[in-house]
C-alpha cells in the first residue's frame, strides 16, 4: 500500500492564504515592536527610522508581495516561494537584530511552515535555507560574527537538524493517522456495499429475480399504511400458472424452471416501476398496483395475462402457458389478511371458471373478460 492521500480539503490554496496572512501579521507586529523599541531605548530617530523601521519593513513587504504574486497567479512553485519568503523573513529579522539571540528562533519559521505541506523534501529545503542563513549571518555579519563562535555554529546546526527530524516525525505521525482513516473509510464503504447486496439478496427470489414472499409482506405493510394516510387506491393481484404441474411432469423440473422464469420476466416487464411484483411461492406471483383506479388496474393485469399467453416456450410442445389472476382493491380499514384473501378468492373463481382470465370481485359483482 502506497502513501495515503490526505483529504482534499487540506488543500494548499487555503493553507497558503493562511500563511500569507501570518506574514502580514508578522510585518505589523514587527513595526509595532520597533516603534516601542525606539521609545524604550531612546535611539536617535533618524538612524532608527532608516535601519530598524524603513529598510526592514520595506524588505519584508517586498518579500511578502512576491509571495502574494506567486500565490495569486498560482505559480507552479508557490510552496517553495513561500518557504523562501519565510527564510527571507528570518534573514531580515536576524540581520536587523543580530545582537538579540532571541531573533535566531525565527530560523524555525520556514521549517514549521514547510511542515504544513506534509512533504519531506520541503522540510529538508527549509532546513538547508535556515542553515545557510545562520551560517552566512554568523560568518559575515559584523555584529553577529562577534557573537557566534564555531561552537555556537555547531550547536545551532545540531538544533536545526533535530528540529527537522521532529518536523518529519510529526509528518510521519500524520501519515499514520491518514492511513488509518483511509483504511477505516474503505472498510466502511466495503461494509455498506456488502450490506446493500445482502439486503437485496434477502429480499430477492433467487430463481426469478423478483421480490420474494418476505419482501412482499414487508412492502404491503408499509404501503397499506401510506394508502390509509394519503388516501390513494391500492390493488393486489394474485397470479398462478395454469396446469403447471403438467409441464413439470411432462418435461421435467428444469424446463419448468425455464418457463417459470420467462413468465416472471414478462410480469415484471409489464407493470410500472411504481408497482411491486413478487414471487409469492412455487408458481404463484403477486403484484401490488398503486395510485390507479380499478378499471386501470384490471387493464394492466389483462395486458399481463395476454402477454403471458402469447409468450412462446420452444422447450414445450404446446408452446404456450397461461396464467389466472385474482384481483382485489383495498378498501379503507380492510385487514391485510382480508385484502389477500379477497385476491386469492378471485383467483379461485378464475380457475373454476376455466383459467386464463382476470377476475375482480367487488360488491358481489364480478368483472371478467
Ligand atoms: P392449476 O391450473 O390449478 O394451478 O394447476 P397446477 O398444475 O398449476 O396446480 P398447482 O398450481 O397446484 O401446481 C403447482 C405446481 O407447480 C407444483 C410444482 O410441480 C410446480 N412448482 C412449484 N414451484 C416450482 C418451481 O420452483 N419450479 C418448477 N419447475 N415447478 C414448480
Ligand atoms: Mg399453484
Ligand atoms: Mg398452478
Amino acid at each position: 500500500m502506497g502513501k495515503p492521500h490526505l483529504p482534499a480539503h487540506l488543500n494548499h490554496i487555503a493553507w497558503n492564504r493562511k500563511i500569507l496572512n501570518v506574514f502580514w501579521v508578522v510585518i505589523f507586529v514587527s513595526v509595532c515592536v520597533e516603534v516601542m523599541n525606539s521609545f524604550l531605548t531612546l535611539k536617535p530617530i533618524g538612524e532608527f527610522l532608516i535601519d530598524y523601521l524603513v529598510v526592514p519593513t520595506v524588505l519584508l513587504i517586498l518579500t511578502t508581495l512576491i509571495a502574494e504574486y506567486s500565490f495569486r497567479t498560482q505559480a507552479k512553485y508557490v510552496d517553495y516561494i513561500i518557504i523562501g519568503a519565510a527564510s527571507m523573513f528570518s534573514a531580515i529579522l536576524i540581520s536587523v537584530h543580530s545582537e538579540m539571540y532571541v531573533m535566531y528562533t525565527s530560523l524555525f519559521f520556514p521549517m514549521l511552515i514547510s511542515t504544513i505541506y506534509f512533504k519531506k523534501k520541503k522540510v529538508w529545503l527549509s532546513f538547508v535555507l535556515s542553515s545557510m542563513i545562520y551560517l552566512g549571518i554568523s560568518t559575515f555579519h559584523p555584529v553577529a560574527k562577534e557573537l557566534n563562535d564555531l561552537m555556537d555554529q555547531l550547536s545551532m546546526i545540531c538544533i536545526l537538524i533535530t528540529s527537522t527530524a521532529i518536523c518529519i516525525g510529526i509528518m510521519s505521525r500524520g501519515y499514520e493517522i491518514a492511513k488509518h482513516l483511509n483504511k477505516a473509510q474503505a472498510d466502511h464503504q466495503d461494509l455498506m456495499v456488502k450490506s446493500t447486496i445482502m439486503e437485496k439478496q434477502v429480499k430477492t427470489d433467487a430463481l426469478t429475480g423478483l421480490y420474494n414472499h418476505m419482501a412482499f409482506y414487508e412492502y404491503m405493510d408499509v404501503l397499506l399504511l401510506q394508502a390509509e394516510t394519503y388516501q390513494y387506491p391500492v390493488h393486489l393481484a394474485v397470479m398462478d400458472i395454469d396446469n403447471f404441474k403438467k409441464v413439470n411432469d411432462t418435461y421435467g423440473h428444469g424446463i419448468g424452471d425455464i418457463v417459470l422464469k420467462r413468465i416472471a420476466a414478462a410480469i415484471k416487464d409489464n407493470v410500472t416501476n411504481d408497482d411491486f411484483a413478487a414471487r409469492y411461492g412455487g408458481e404463484e406471483f403477486v403484484v401490488i398496483l398503486n395510485d390507479i383506479n380499478e378499471e386501470e388496474a384490471f387493464a394492466v393485469l389483462e395486458k399481463v395475462r395476454r402477454v403471458v399467453q402469447n409468450l412462446e416456450h420452444p422447450e414445450i410442445e404446446e408452446k404456450h402457458v397461461t396464467i389466472s389472476v385474482g384481483l382485489q382493491t383495498y378498501r379503507a380499514g380492510m385487514h391485510k389478511q382480508a385484502f389477500f384473501e379477497g385476491a386469492d378468492n378471485s383467483l379461485y373463481v378464475a380457475k373454476r371458471q376455466g383459467k386464463n382470465r382476470v377476475i375482480i370481485q367487488e360488491c358481489n359483482s364480478a368483472m371478467q373478460i
